[in-house]
């Protein structure tokens, strides 16, 4: 038996158990004596059933801000009022959509109300489910013009809905349409918000923040002090276009950031400051990182407002 599945399935029961800090599930460990092909499979199935159960919706909702409600699992979906209407920001993966939504409605939210799904990227762990809950609430699914070939094929590498490097690490991901597709500077209105949208590339090169009212929602894009997501270069994620996001951030000069993981944090100057260090030493290979070089994201964005979309409410 080789001892890193050992510790990876201890590590998952902690997690089963309620902790966070899959994202973190990164170490490397030494193999003694490669598995047969039977244990290997049983390791797998067991692996999966403990990452289902890690990954597991919590309840209650959490209300962080004003109007903006957080259902979290390993990923977090984000149910935003907009007034008398409401979007959903991405849908967890499949295993846990109908929970998130379930939790938004015993907090009395109302799933009548969503009218969009605002995507922030293809990952499987944010939108494995968004063919399902597209097809549940009937509402449009709102993306990235960079996101749209992915979400449309449920492609399992880029989706990242299949890890190798991670035994059991296997979650669907059905191929969802995309009614809407946005880029930077549009503005998506529903109800009493109008989002600005932002490209925002690096983790992958469809990676979408929304903004209003100095909330910007980032997806994986950074989270608090300045940490990073994973780097992939089957996502076709590239640090010199998280270089280019954080100066954009800084720009923006959000009150508040709203990630896909965890909780909603203080903006502050030192965590797009702390990722871009992080970025460039990447980039050097000075933290013995993969260093990846892939094509840069295929847009880059003047800034300038292109297009009002209004989304029209459901009932
Ligand atoms: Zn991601
Ligand atoms: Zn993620």
């Amino acid at each position: 038996m080789r001892s890193c599945q050992t510790t990876r399935r201890e590590f998952l029961r902690r997690e089963a158990a309620g902790g966070l800090g899959l994202l973190s599930l990164t170490a490397s460990c030494a193999t003694t004596e490669p598995p047969s092909p039977q244990e290997a499979a049983i390791e797998a199935m067991e692996t999966s059933k403990l990452l289902i159960q890690a990954t597991a919706v919590r309840r209650p909702v959490q209300e962080p801000l004003p109007g903006v409600f957080a259902s979290l699992g390993l990923e977090t979906v984000y149910y935003i009022r907009c007034g008398e209407r409401a979007v959903l920001i991405d849908t967890g993966f499949l295993h846990n959509a109908d929970a998130h939504l379930s939790n938004f409605e015993s907090a009395g939210l109302s799933l009548g109300c969503v009218d969009a799904i605002l995507t922030t990227h293809y990952h499987v762990d944010h939108n494995g489910g968004l063919a399902h809950v597209r097809q549940r609430l009937g509402c449009p699914v709102v993306a990235h013009k960079n996101a749209v070939a992915a979400i449309e094929s449920g492609d399992r590498v880029v989706t990242a809905a299949e890890m190798p490097f991670l035994q059991g690490w296997s979650f669907p991901c059905a191929a969802c349409g995309v009614d809407e597709v946005v880029e930077a500077g549009d503005d998506v209105t529903v109800g009493s918000i109008a989002f600005k949208v932002c490209h925002l590339p690096g983790h992958t090169p469809a990676c979408t923040g929304y903004l209003w009212e100095g909330n910007l929602i980032t997806g994986d894009v950074v989270f608090p002090g300045g940490t990073l997501g994973w780097y992939d270069v089957h996502w076709g994620s590239n640090y010199l276009d998280t270089v280019d996001t954080m100066k954009r951030i800084e720009e923006l000069a959000p009150r508040q950031l709203l990630p896909s993981h965890l909780l909603p944090f203080a903006y502050e100057a030192s965590i797009t400051q702390n990722a871009t260090a992080a970025a460039k030493d990447m980039m050097n290979g000075n933290k013995g990182g993969p260093v990846c070089f892939t094509t840069r994201a295929p847009l880059r964005e003047t800034g300038a407002a292109t297009r009002a979309i209004q989304i029209d409410p459901r009932h």
